[in-house]
């Protein structure tokens, strides 16, 4: 018998009953939305949609994380106050992603509402002898969840130096642990707590409001396939150790990285492709079907070739949509099976635009391309 409420994920076969937990690692809302956010973002959604087909409601928690060191540096360039930025970031953001028919999350926390829930996490960290204080700051034991990635030692330092983890921090027992409270500094924002004035650690800050949301641990957590390391890797250490419950995800949807020339996107590099100026020349669901007509996991090149393949293939999407056809319900039924295993758009669209008529019409509809 095979199970109608199933979804595969990275190979491996997720049973889920009526709902399914996603926490979906959000923006720091210090620029504009680019198409390596935008991938990721919608992959999720894309998700959450399948997940309504098989009769599963998705709960979604997206959080924003509006605390945050790159944040308050280009809030002083601007020369605003960190939550104004912020707000004002958030709100375009948005408005690109509701641009691209991305369905907003039930759960929106934002960073800076969630300081008492990471001095929380921290002093339970603490019992458990899993976290220190040190010179005003409390830092998670780190080595467990550096050996458990697989990577070498100079890469972890390498990458936490990378993510803004500060390896090189003098009051750290050892370079892999990890803030979950940071003392104060200038510069940054401030609150009190029982170690003294300071700020939440970026993986903490995720961990507070992923448990606040849904308790011990979800269904899904996806981002990135950036944040692999060091991000989600501390973030579930964190959640595994103050709650005892592990694994604190079923499952990871780490979504491919989008590249120009081979070379990733970032605002560091300065090659991004910004989701308004696409919005400008393509429909959204032209731009939709370039991010979703491959595999989630995979890396891959933008060029605007892209797009002109997209709008062809989308055009022959809604050609086969409008025929009427007999044989549906098979089809149909395919598009559903090979949606549920590992999200296989491409596959799915071959049979859509092959069967035509309603089976075609299904697709379009699940991934929001209508
Ligand atoms: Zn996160």
């Amino acid at each position: 018998m095979t199970d109608d409420h199933a979804v595969v994920l990275a190979g491996r076969t997720l049973p889920m009953l009526d709902r399914a937990r996603m926490y979906v690692c959000g923006i720091t809302p210090y620029d504009v939305t680019h198409l390596g956010h935008a991938a990721t973002f919608v992959w999720a959604d894309a998700l959450g949609r399948v997940l309504r087909l098989l009769g599963v409601e998705p709960e979604v928690c997206r959080n924003v994380t509006d605390v945050d060191d790159v944040l308050d540096a280009a809030a002083s360039r601007a020369r605003a106050p960190y939550d104004t930025f912020a707000a004002i970031q958030q709100y375009h953001f948005e408005h690109d992603l509701a641009s691209l028919n991305v369905r907003p999350p039930r759960h929106e926390p934002r960073a800076h509402r969630y300081i008492e829930h990471v001095i929380r996490l921290a002093q339970g960290l603490l019992e458990v002898g899993r976290a220190y204080e040190a010179k005003g700051s409390v830092y998670f034991r780190g080595q467990a969840a550096a050996a458990q990635a697989g990577l070498d030692r100079g890469e972890v330092l390498r990458l936490s130096a990378e993510y803004g983890g500060r390896p090189d921090d003098p009051a750290k027992e050892d370079p892999l642990d990890a803030a979950v409270w940071q003392a104060a500094e200038t510069g940054h924002p401030a609150w009190d707590s029982p170690w003294g004035p300071g700020r939440p650690g970026w993986h903490a800050e995720c961990v507070a409001m992923a448990l606040s949301a849904f308790g011990v641990g979800v269904d899904v957590h996806a981002g990135g396939s950036d944040l692999r390391f060091p991000h989600h890797a501390y973030h579930s250490a964190m959640a595994e150790a103050f709650t005892g419950v592990r694994p604190y995800a079923r499952a990871w949807l780490h979504v491919g990285m989008v590249a120009i020339g081979g070379v990733k996107m970032a605002k560091s590099v300065g090659n991004l492709v910004l989701v308004e100026d696409l919005l400008a020349r393509y429909t959204a669901a032209t731009v939709r079907l370039m991010i979703l007509d491959r595999r989630w996991a995979d890396d891959w090149d933008y060029g605007d070739a892209c797009l002109e393949g997209a709008a062809v293939r989308l055009a022959d999407l809604y050609q086969a949509a409008g025929r009427s056809h007999e044989a549906s319900r098979h089809g149909a039924a395919e598009i559903r099976r090979l949606l549920a295993a590992d999200l296989n758009v491409p596959a799915a669209l071959e049979v859509a635009v092959e069967t035509g008529g309603a089976p075609a019409r299904l697709l379009m509809a699940t991934l929001g391309l209508d």
